[in-house]
């Protein structure tokens, strides 16, 4: 394997059955949202997380939008979402005329923290949404005896996490909706892309109807309710079924570079100069994205170091920032979250798909050790 002159930091991994069900859809003419590949798409993917229905949708984003309106949130209700995650779980939320209230991470392993969720559960709150951020699977026995209790919904947002497993059980199985992304950077992928999951008939029902601009299944051109165009079309499932085939050969590589950077990084993080994406022992992470914290024994702060590697041909990026510090956030957000700035400070991702060799990996990990020769 060679070294490329830039390293990206996500790559999709593409093949030949890829090619030959587009080929396929196209050749039909079923390019838009009916065909059989949706259905395909949708039944395989459910299948893979154990669960009964699976609803294709447009993207990630419009997936958590459809779920919440599914689930009848709306004007004046709360929704508890991690402070740190991509800005799309709390944009669905917003969506609704909801609030999104924020909950910081917990520093062992950087998704929410179960045990801040409670004191922010007022008598508006209506549900929590569960991040398995960079892969790594959230407390779900935690976060679903706290929903038992206080009577709220749980959806998962498991756009970071496919095949990712909490206590041998897929990610995505849990809540009362759960919803992925395939955008291309992510684990498999479709081009844009989404899905929502459930084992509920009902909401299933409800949530093909508000896909489909809330037409009446059983009256064509007959719509009781305002919906959505949320719909995936056929090529895109062409797509998703075969890369649903691959899955577990797409996280098993993902593992195998954790794996070799925890190798390689071992000296650097023994001495406390980076820190380690963690694994829960009840966890097996799908390390999305491959994520380091910049430790102050570096001699070197994250952004530099993601300037430094910039000029070695390998791609970066910072960690999320946490979303209390974003302006259509910055007024709703009470409290501090001292965990989440600190994980966004110091962490960046490095290069994390399916294509970077093992000698990408060396030139990587020499890289960053070389920074805090410089600086010694
Ligand atoms: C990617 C992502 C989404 C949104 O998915 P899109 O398909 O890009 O709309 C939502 N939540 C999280 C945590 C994500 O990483």
């Amino acid at each position: 394997m060679t070294v490329r002159s830039v390293i990206p930091v996500a790559e999709t991994s593409l093949g030949q059955e890829e090619l030959n069900n587009a080929t396929e859809a196209i050749r039909s003419g079923w390019i838009s949202s009916q065909g059989p590949f949706i259905v395909e798409f949708e039944h395989k993917f459910a299948q893979y997380c154990g669960v009964r229905h699976g609803i294709a949708t447009a993207n990630g984003t419009v997936a958590l939008h459809l779920a919440l309106k599914a689930l009848g949130i709306g004007k004046g209700d709360e929704v508890i979402v991690p402070v740190l995650t991509f800005i799309a779980t709390a944009n669905a939320v917003t969506y609704c005329n909801a609030r999104p209230i924020f909950v910081d991470s917990d520093p062992r392993y950087w998704c929410i923290d179960p045990s801040k969720i409670e004191r922010s559960i007022t008598s508006k709150t209506r549900a929590i949404i569960p991040v398995h951020l960079y892969g790594h699977p959230c407390d779900m026995d935690a976060i679903m005896g706290i929903a038992r209790r206080h009577n709220l919904y749980v959806i998962e947002d498991a756009a970071e996490a496919h095949g990712a497993l909490y206590k041998d059980r897929k990610v995505g199985s849990f809540g009362h909706i759960n919803c992925f992304s395939f955008f291309g950077n992510k684990i498999i992928s479709t081009g844009e892309g989404g899905m929502c999951l459930t084992n509920d008939d009902g909401l299933a029902g409800k949530m093909r109807i508000l896909r489909d601009h809330g037409m009446n299944p059983n009256r064509r051109y007959w719509y009781d309710v305002v919906g959505f165009n949320y719909r995936m079309t056929n090529l895109q499932a062409a797509v998703g079924t075969a890369q649903v085939d691959r899955l577990d050969e797409l996280v098993a590589r993902r593992r195998r570079l954790a794996q070799s950077y925890a190798e390689g990084f071992g000296a650097l993080a023994d001495r406390g100069w980076i820190t380690l994406p963690p694994e829960m022992p009840w966890a097996r992470s799908v390390y999305w994205m491959y994520s380091i914290l910049v430790e102050d024994g570096l001699g070197m702060r994250r952004d530099e170091v993601i300037d430094a590697l910039k000029g070695c041909g390998i791609e970066t990026r910072p960690l999320f920032y946490p979303l209390h510090a974003m302006p259509p956030y910055r007024d709703s957000a009470s409290g501090g979250f001292p965990v989440a700035e600190e994980l966004s400070r110091k962490g960046l991702n490095l290069p994390s798909g399916p294509g970077v060799s093992r000698e990408e990996v060396d030139k990587i990990v020499e890289s960053v050790a070389s920074l805090r020769r410089v600086t010694a």
